[in-house]
């Protein structure tokens, strides 16, 4: 369970209109944050109170659909069956296998759902992590080649494989509610799922400021931003973790080590799409400074924000000041 939002909305003029709806909920293992201008009086929109409604549903069921924790899951049902038989699977989760596909091979590797295969050997509740042994078995089972596609089914090249699409479910979900509120004909919005988010609009007339939380102070805001109509995700070593000996045990694991990875401590992605800027987040938290950078850099419409172990912050090209200290 995740201790604070990595970001942090910031209300700096609150505006206290009946207008504007705001609700918090937990769901997906992380805590939902929904404010939303709604005209009630308009006959052709849905009432607010049916928008809130559909929203929270429509995270409970992608929660359904991808949960690592939840049995009945496709994800579930997936690692419990893949190695034993190939599994049909819903046009849904193989658009989120392909997406998935697309950001190994663009990140060499760095963003991998197979880090699972690690990933699950690791609880952080409990403090508990593999040794050297395991790791080493697990390194055998790491690796998106261990996936074998077909238009409708997946299936998994040996035992003992699995899956986890924690670094882009939540981007996803975050695009769905963004594609309901449209439709339903809202045009101003703020929605997040822990550290991944989207702003819609405006704040009628001002920006919406969204704030990068502090990687190690929990209650203070490291930058602030005035964004619209663009997703905004972060991860961070402090999301999950636990630190024995000195040694910080976190949620982000390097797949060539299986072993949380190291140097940065917070990546923020903006992006056009929250499934982006969610799996850029996680993929250039493990690629690293330059070549986190290098990547971010070479795409349209993707800005990034670093902070490194030493609490030094990095931009990418397109954002950076002019006379910017050297990277
Ligand atoms: P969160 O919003 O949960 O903090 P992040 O976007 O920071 O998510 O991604 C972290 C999550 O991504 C982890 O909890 C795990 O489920 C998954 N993950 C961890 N390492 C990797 C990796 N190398 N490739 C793909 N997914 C990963
Ligand atoms: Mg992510």
């Amino acid at each position: 369970m995740k201790k604070l939002l990595s970001l942090v909305l910031l209300f700096a003029c609150t505006d206290t209109s009946a207008n504007w709806t705001g609700s918090q909920w937990d769901v997906m293992g992380t805590r939902a944050t929904l404010e939303f201008w709604c005209k009630p009086q308009d006959n052709r929109q849905t009432p607010c109170a049916a928008v809130t409604h559909d929203i929270r549903a429509e995270f409970e069921r992608i929660n359904a659909l991808l949960s690592p924790w939840l049995p009945d899951s496709e994800l579930a049902q997936v690692n419990d069956q893949a190695a034993r038989h190939p599994v049909p699977i819903s046009a849904e989760f193989m658009q989120l296998l392909q997406r998935s596909a697309y950001y190994f091979s663009l990140t060499n590797g760095a963003f991998d759902i197979t880090f699972a295969s690690a990933g699950a050997l690791y609880d952080y509740r409990s403090g508990i992590a593999p040794d050297a042994a395991q790791l080493a078995a697990a390194q055998q089972l790491i690796g998106f080649r261990q996936l074998v596609l077909t238009n409708d089914t997946v299936a998994f090249t040996r035992d003992g494989v699995r899956i986890d699409l924690g670094g882009i479910a939540k981007g996803y979900a975050i695009d769905r509610a963004i594609a309901l509120l449209r439709e339903r004909g809202i045009d101003h919005a703020y929605v997040s799922l822990g550290g991944d988010s989207y702003v819609l609009g405006d704040r009628r007339g001002r920006d919406w400021q969204v704030g990068i939380r502090h990687p190690r102070d929990e209650t203070g805001v490291a930058i602030r931003l005035p964004v619209s109509d663009i997703a905004v995700s972060t991860s961070g070593d402090y999301e999950r973790y636990f630190v024995r000996d000195g040694e910080r045990f976190h949620h982000i694991l390097n797949p060539a080590s299986g072993k949380a990875s190291k140097g940065l401590v917070s990546v923020t992605i903006l992006a056009p799409h929250g499934i982006d800027a969610d799996a850029l987040s996680t993929s250039v938290f493990v690629l690293g400074k330059e070549k986190g950078l290098a990547l971010v850099n070479s795409l349209d419409d993707i800005s990034a924000i670093l902070i490194d172990e030493h609490g030094k912050v990095f931009y990418s090209d397109d954002l950076a000041p002019p006379g910017t200290p050297e990277r």
